[in-house]
């Protein structure tokens, strides 16, 4: 099923706090006229509150990269659901392959910061995606089919239709290769597939699938016109307004 297709930036650790303003800005003046795509940020913790306020009344919402599942305590390092959402985001990143790799988030960790997020509104874009040993050795449906079992775990239909899942091959992320067009939408049906069998049809085609990997703006609109390609998660173009508005605007 064809949806709003949805362009997210997930900055990483770059961007001062004045870098993210004047990031913010440019954006503004890109895409403030983009009607046909939801767009999503996702700035470092520092700089939320502060683009919050710049982009209140625009068509940009924000998000996280990451939090944790308590609400608050002795978590030194952490941050939580509601700090997210008293600085504005609507949105959180879980599962991020950079989080579970040189951070050594595991998928039950994951599983239990989805959790929290569905249960408090936050928008959580679980990124799943195999390693290139992975995909070599013809693992890629296995590894994901994991991911996803083990990050819905108990979490049930009425809130798990509220996800956003994010593919996202770790061999494609900051590489500059990009998983084909063909072979990234393979992947999507796949996941459809663990979806269906986990809860039923219709969350599954309802369910937003983005793709991310060296998204750029040369290679969005033949990634973007495929029909399990609800969107891009994007990283290293999205910290240049004039690449991250043109794979926004890209006529798709
Ligand atoms: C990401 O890290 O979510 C990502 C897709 O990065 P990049 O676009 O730089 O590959």
């Amino acid at each position: 099923m064809e949806k709003r297709k949805m362009i997210a930036g997930n900055w990483k650790m770059n961007k001062t706090n004045d870098e993210a303003l004047v990031l913010v800005k440019e954006l503004l003046e890109e895409v403030s006229n983009n009607k046909d795509k939801d767009i999503l940020i996702a700035p470092p913790f520092t700089a939320l509150s502060e683009i919050s306020k710049l982009i209140k009344s625009s068509n940009i919402k924000l998000g996280a990269q990451n939090m944790y599942f308590e609400d608050k305590g002795a978590f030194t390092g952490q941050i939580s659901s509601s700090m997210l959402k008293s600085a504005g985001c609507e949105y959180v990143i879980l599962g991020h392959s950079e989080c579970r790799i040189i951070f050594s988030e595991t998928d039950e960790l994951i599983n239990k910061k989805i959790k929290h997020a569905l249960e408090v509104n936050l928008i959580p874009i679980f990124c799943v995606g195999e390693t290139l040993k992975e995909r070599e050795e013809g693992l890629t449906n296995k590894i994901i089919d994991n991911q996803i079992k083990k990050g819905l775990n108990s979490i049930e239909e009425k809130l798990a239709k509220n996800i956003i899942i994010a593919y996202e091959p770790v061999w494609a992320i900051g590489t500059g290769k990009t998983a084909s067009p063909e072979d990234a939408d393979k992947v999507h049906a796949e996941i459809r597939k663990t979806l269906t069998g986990i809860y039923n049809l219709e969350l599954a085609q309802n369910t937003r699938i983005l793709y991310g990997g060296s998204m750029n703006e040369e290679n969005a609109k033949s990634l973007l016109s495929m029909p399990n390609i609800d969107g891009g998660l994007i990283g290293g173009a999205s910290l240049v307004a004039s690449k991250f508005s043109r794979i926004v605007n890209c006529a798709i």
